[in-house]
């Protein structure tokens, strides 16, 4: 991602000016759902901490860029590190630098670190090194201790304007018309958009997303959609988000609402989609939505999660019908 949508990002504002005014936090923990942007953001944060202008053409930004900048010590918790993997990172922060005179550790996806992992992790904070930063990297507060939430200086990264996003996915060579879709249907977030473009079982999914929501009319047919590949535990988070972003549009469909769509050029779809709706039955399939959700994160099975969610949206249209 071009750092110039990063750097236009509070978050970074914030930061930046923390180390133009020499008032550099140890511990910083940036939270945002996009993970290209999450990503992107660590990596600037990091050359702006050693390289004052961030200049991305030096020697330290070079490596910081190609990621072999010696004194960045990194972990990520979607390759779950164990507690060990942790104490080799924090004995190397007090190793003596090489280069330079700073430290940082960058752990990204820390929210999917074990609890075990986050309290071995407090105990840099008991003693800091002076020259180390830390900065973590969420998705989100949940999963996070709360003794280690609140150690560290919070940054929320906002999301990305769409015309932004549609602007840079054509300077990265994407057709004008797709970019546009993908912008508007990531409301916000890059990495949806980025993978709307260049996956092509992500926009697989979302047009079998949009089939099913334009064809599910009766009871009878929920096992089939319900096993049908969409709500397979891998992709059923997936399958909500779209859900979500269909039932966003249905709904200013069906009150007449003139905000721009999520979806582009998916009119027809979307007029089908809509049938049976009315604002009630809308809002109580959202809801039906993120109770879904809820359940998932509750472990409940991916499996009867969809076949409850599908049944209620059914018999919330059912209850709500025009008369
Ligand atoms: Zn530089």
């Amino acid at each position: 991602m071009n750092f110039e949508l990063v750097k236009k990002n509070s978050a970074y504002k914030k930061f930046a000016s923390d180390v133009d005014n020499g008032r550099v936090s140890h511990a910083y923990i940036v939270y945002g759902e996009d993970g290209d942007l999450r990503k992107s953001f660590l990596t600037l944060a990091c050359m702006k901490l050693l390289c004052k202008s961030a200049c991305g053409e030096c020697r330290v930004c070079t490596q910081v860029l190609e990621g072999n900048y010696v004194e960045i010590l990194r972990l990520d918790g979607a390759d779950k590190p164990s507690v060990k993997d942790i104490s080799a990172l924090i004995e190397k922060t007090y190793v003596k630098c090489v280069v330079g005179d700073k430290k940082i550790a960058v752990i990204d996806n820390a929210e999917l670190l074990s609890p075990q992992a986050q309290n071995k992790l407090l105990k840099t904070y008991e003693e800091p090194p002076a020259n180390l930063t830390v900065f973590l990297g969420a998705a989100h507060e949940s999963g996070l201790l709360a003794t280690l939430r609140s150690r560290g200086k919070k940054l929320y990264l906002e999301d990305i304007p769409t015309a932004d996003i549609a602007k840079e996915l054509v300077s990265c060579g994407v057709d004008e018309l797709t970019a546009e879709t993908a912008a508007a249907f990531s409301m916000g977030n890059y990495e949806k958009a980025d993978k709307f473009c260049n996956e092509t079982d992500y926009r697989d999914l979302y047009d079998k997303t949009f089939m099913m929501m334009a064809e599910l009319k009766k009871s009878s047919s929920v096992p089939e959609y319900v096993y049908g590949g969409l709500f397979e535990k891998e992709r059923i988070k997936i399958t909500l988000d779209f859900m979500e972003i269909i039932l966003c549009d249905i709904m200013k469909k069906v009150t007449g609402s003139k905000a721009p769509n999520c979806t582009v050029n998916r009119e027809y779809d979307l007029a089908r989609a809509s049938e049976g709706f009315t604002e009630q039955s809308a809002a109580a399939a959202v809801i039906a939505v993120n109770d879904a959700r809820k359940k998932l994160a509750a472990n409940v099975n991916a499996y009867s999660v969809a076949g409850y969610m599908l049944l209620e949206i059914l018999e919330a249209k059912y209850k709500w019908q025009k008369k």
